[in-house]
Parts: structure tokens; sequence; C-alpha cells
């Protein structure tokens, strides 16, 4: 699903937030990616999620080297095969629950009612059936992370990549939002996941290490 080949990534100014890293995550795994502040985290999920292209190095996701994809095949790429799951949940404030998940399925070019009824069937996957006119501040920090995840999912994506998803919640509803990702990955999903939380990570099949920009353990 995802190979980095000597992944180097140097931000304008300098900084190196990720050297020379290999990493190769198959289809089906559900696996953390740990690691202190600053240790290249997020740059290495944006680097997998297409958001960012390495310095040195290459990325392929689901067989495609990404450099040799123009733009809008990367594009293509990231809309459908790739879901994202951030901590501040990034919903509409406007729009209810259902209009947020739609929204999410703009890029399937299906009509509006297409895209509410897969948006109903994602919401129902994660719990929020009787939610659908809900908007977010009506909703719970959990019920908001799922409605997210619920977007992100919505299109069937093969990848999902959440960055710090119990991040803004309690521990009961942030274990709600892991037993809902290994779910999906159960279902066929594979996904990674940054997170700070040590039980959280204990308690996944693989923990990849970062430190300094390396990778420090894989287990
Ligand atoms: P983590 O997610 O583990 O906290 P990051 O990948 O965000 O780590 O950051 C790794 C290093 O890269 C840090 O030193 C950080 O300050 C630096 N960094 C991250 N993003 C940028 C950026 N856009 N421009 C410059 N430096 C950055």
């Amino acid at each position: 699903m995802v190979e980095l080949t000597g992944v180097t990534r140097t931000y304008p100014g300098g900084v190196t937030a990720l050297h020379s890293v290999d990493l190769v995550v198959e289809y089906g795994e559900l696996s953390a990616i740990v690691g202190p502040s600053g240790s290249g985290k997020s740059t290495m999920l944006h680097l997998i999620g297409t958001l960012d292209r390495p310095s040195r190095g290459t990325v392929r996701i689901d067989g495609h080297d990404v450099a040799s994809l123009s733009d809008r095949r990367v594009s293509a790429l990231r809309a459908r095969r790739i879901g994202f799951v951030f901590q501040q949940f990034h919903l509409a404030a406007g729009r209810d629950a259902l209009g947020n998940v739609a929204d999410g399925l703009l890029y399937t070019g299906a009509g509006r009612r297409e895209r509410r009824r897969r948006a109903e069937a994602a919401l129902a996957r994660v719990g929020l059936a009787d939610r659908l006119t809900h908007r977010p501040h009506q909703l719970s920090g959990g019920e908001r992370q799922r409605v997210a995840i619920a977007r992100a999912v919505a299109g069937d994506p093969p990848l999902l990549l959440a960055d710090e998803p119990t991040g803004n919640l309690d521990s009961v509803a942030g274990l709600g939002v892991l037993e809902l990702l290994r779910g999906l990955n159960s279902a066929g999903t594979t996904v990674l996941v940054i997170t700070h939380d040590h039980e959280i990570a204990q308690s996944l099949p693989r923990r990849v290490s970062l430190r300094d920009g390396r990778v420090a353990r894989d287990v």
C-alpha cells in the first residue's frame, strides 16, 4: 500500500524532518506512528498522503510512484485512494453531519441524492445513523470525530491516515474512535495512526517509532 524508499524531507530554511527513511506498509495493516514532538511524524504522514513531496527518495502509494504523476493525477489518487482524519476534526460548522460527509464525495461527480445516500450509509457505519441532521456544535467530541471518519471513508478509500485522531477526546471517546478504526481495518482498510497515546500505540499490531527524523524502532 505504501513504500517509502530513501525519503528525505528538508524544509525551506534548512530543517531536515526526515532522513532517508525506508518504510513498507502492506495492504491491510493497522499501524501506529509514534515518537516525540518534532520527530517527523506529521511530515511522514503528509508525504504518504501525497500532500507534500520528498526532497529526495521515492514515495509509492498503491503501486504509483507519486513523483511520476501529474498534479491532476496525484489529486485524483489522493481523492480516491486516501482518507484523512485529523485531531481537529475539520468539520464545516454550518453543515449538518450528513452535509459534511456528503460534501466529501463531491470529487466523485455523483449527484446530490447519491452523495447523501452514501453519506447516510457511512454515518450508519460509524454509529451515527441517528445524528444525520445534527450540526457539529450539537455533537460531542467523539461524535464529531466519527463524522470526520465517516467523511474520510465514505468513498471507500483503501488507505486511511489519522493524525492524532484521539488527541482532543477524553479516554472513553478515544477508545471508541480506536474501536471504529479497528473495525474499518478488519473490513479491509489499511490504517496508519499517529498517536501520542502509549496505551493506544501498544494496542496496535505494529508501531513505527520515529526519532529525529529516522525510524528508531519498528515492531
Ligand atoms: P511531529 O509530527 O513528530 O511533531 P513534524 O513532522 O511536524 O514532527 O516536524 C519535524 C520537524 O520539521 C520539526 O523540527 C519541525 O519544526 C519541522 N517542520 C515541520 N513542518 C515544517 C515546515 N512547514 N517548515 C519548516 N519546518 C517544519
